[in-house]
């Protein structure tokens, strides 16, 4: 048996942990089979309990971007950690990360660390209706923002993948204030804002969404998005926790050439600890506690290792900004590489990219919005996942997530990858 200590793991851990996980979609709910338990990473790749390589394409959903066990990252947070874990006071740190990151995103004066991409953007939502006095907000359905409950309307990412996009607890007084829209479509945004006059405080979005697959928006969308916001005093939230740091140095707005109102972000900027963070311009920040109204805090908000592990990871990425292109072209080859052999087997697909973003659908219409993302075939979708982790590939295990691409990565490692795809698509 290939994964026995990983299945007795998985047997233990259901007796203590709901469904054996503490995120969902770690389950492998979606694709079947028992999830995989890993006991280390490096670079590239990921070792498992029963000593299994693989090369790995989640990247811990994201925050890996230079590879796992970056020395830098590592080394930071070792030597912070020997200067005691947390002191619930300021420290220094914290104002170097936040200037460094006030200096790599356009459009922001100030950043208020926070401990998760869900807080971030429960947080950001909140100071949006704080600063407008409006209580609605709007939506994407299939874009996901974290599990808090505004935001489980319509919901991405695990919450699509276990087919309860509305999820029970949240109250109709909640659902009430969310409006939802379609991905790519500013008709239906329009059409919103004017049925809520003067009600809407925000839009929020996934400027790439990365949690229904990897769907880009046309630049068009993106600034037409701003325009209306603009026009009905609405403030524009991109939701960066995927895309910041990770799209270019400015993530989303950058890569796009539009500016947001509020930024959240999350992932990449705790260098695989948790941090999350949203920021904007000094005029809507200063709503915030102690210097505003909107009441936010945490116990262990900018925690010192947290801090120094992320001030590793984006002192690394400023220090390096060619290393978006060289994400770039090494994802656009491995999407030409998997394109060509399904292509020769003949299998109905689309590929979708943006920088070192990218998903595979079973469809052969193109996924521009949720209802295009849900024609996938799952089945094929299933196959392919587990005969990818077979040949030593470890995907997400599900088809509503956007595959992450390291810098780790080796060409070497994409030839291998389209190998077992080639491999694999004659079973499909
Ligand atoms: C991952 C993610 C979140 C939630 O972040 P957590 O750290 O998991 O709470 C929010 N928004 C987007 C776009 C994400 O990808």
């Amino acid at each position: 048996m290939l994964y026995k200590r990983s299945s007795q793991l998985f047997k233990e851990a259901q007796n203590y942990i709901p469904g054996g996980v503490n995120s969902p979609v770690r389950a492998f709910s979606a694709v079947g089979g028992t999830p995989i338990f890993m006991k280390e990473a490096k670079g590239a790749y990921l070792y498992d309990e029963d000593g299994r390589k693989y090369i790995d394409y989640i990247n811990s959903w994201g925050p890996q971007i230079l590879g796992h066990a970056y020395p830098p990252v590592i080394e930071a947070v070792i030597d912070k950690t020997k200067k005691g874990t947390s002191f619930g006071a300021p420290t220094e740190i914290e104002t170097q990360i936040a200037e460094l990151a006030v200096n790599m995103v356009p459009n922001i004066d100030q950043i208020r660390m926070v401990n998760s991409g869900t807080e971030a953007c429960m947080s950001a939502v909140r100071l949006a209706r704080g600063y407008t006095s409006r209580d609605k907000i709007i939506k994407f359905a299939g874009c996901y923002h974290g599990h808090s409950d505004s935001f489980l309307i319509q919901a991405g990412s695990g919450a699509v993948t276990f087919g309860t996009p509305n999820s029970p607890g949240v109250t109709k007084g909640t659902a009430k204030d969310t409006l939802l829209a379609t991905y790519n479509d500013l008709s239906s945004v329009e059409n919103l804002l004017n049925a809520n006059k003067e009600e809407v405080a925000c839009v929020i979005i996934e400027p790439v969404a990365g949690n229904m697959g990897c769907i880009p928006p046309t630049r068009e969308f993106l600034q037409g998005l701003k325009d209306l916001c603009a026009k009905h005093d609405t403030l524009l939230i991109f939701d960066e926790v995927m895309t910041g740091f990770r799209l270019a140095l400015g993530g989303a707005q950058e890569a796009y050439e539009v500016d947001a109102d509020i930024v959240t972000f999350g992932k990449v900027i705790g260098g695989g600890l948790p941090v999350g963070a949203f920021a904007a311009r000094k005029e809507i920040m200063d709503y915030l506690a102690p210097n505003g109204p909107v009441y936010q805090a945490g116990t262990l908000s900018g925690n010192p290792l947290a801090m120094a592990a992320g001030l590793a990871m984006l002192s690394a990425l400023h220090q390096d900004p060619g290393v978006y292109q060289r994400l770039s072209e090494k994802t656009t080859y491995l999407r030409r590489g998997i394109a060509e052999v399904l292509e020769q087997q003949n299998v109905t697909y689309q590929l979708n990219q943006k920088g070192s973003m990218m998903s595979l659908h079973f469809t052969d219409t193109p996924v521009t919005d949720f209802a295009s993302a849900v024609k996938g075939n799952n089945e094929s979708f299933k196959k392919y996942f587990h005969g990818m982790l077979a040949e030593g590939v470890y995907l997400p295990p599900s088809a509503f997530e956007t595959w992450f691409i390291t810098d780790a990565l080796t060409y070497q490692d994409i030839d291998k990858t389209i190998e077992a795809t080639a491999k694999v698509a004659k079973t499909l």
